[in-house]
């Protein structure tokens, strides 16, 4: 289990998440969304309140529509460009 950041943070990037996290695992992607890298994150879930749009939840109890996410955040490992690209092709397909 890990934590994932879903569609609410995209354009919302206001980072409150970010100082509460223990371990610093709550990076920038410079794609107008922050990811959690799922190798780093120990599951405190100190983040989820912390959000103001509900972005932050365990990635066992994600709604359907935030599925493509679980890529998007683990993409952290891949770098930033990897990262674009997911987001990309994701936000192509909402209608
Ligand atoms: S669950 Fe804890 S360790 Fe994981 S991203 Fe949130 S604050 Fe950081
Ligand atoms: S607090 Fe929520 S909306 Fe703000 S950067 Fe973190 S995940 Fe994104």
């Amino acid at each position: 289990v890990t934590h994932v950041i879903g569609e609410p943070c995209i354009g919302k990037t206001d980072r409150s998440c970010v100082a509460v996290c223990p371990v610093d695992c709550i990076h920038d992607t410079g794609h107008d969304m922050l990811v959690i890298d799922p190798v780093e994150c120990i599951d405190c879930g100190a983040c989820i309140n912390e959000c103001p749009v509900q972005a932050i939840r365990p990635d066992d109890d994600l709604p359907q529509e935030w599925e493509p996410f679980v890529a998007i955040n683990a993409a952290w490992g891949e770098g930033h460009d990897a990262i674009g690209a997911l987001l990309q092709a994701h936000m192509s397909q909402v209608p």
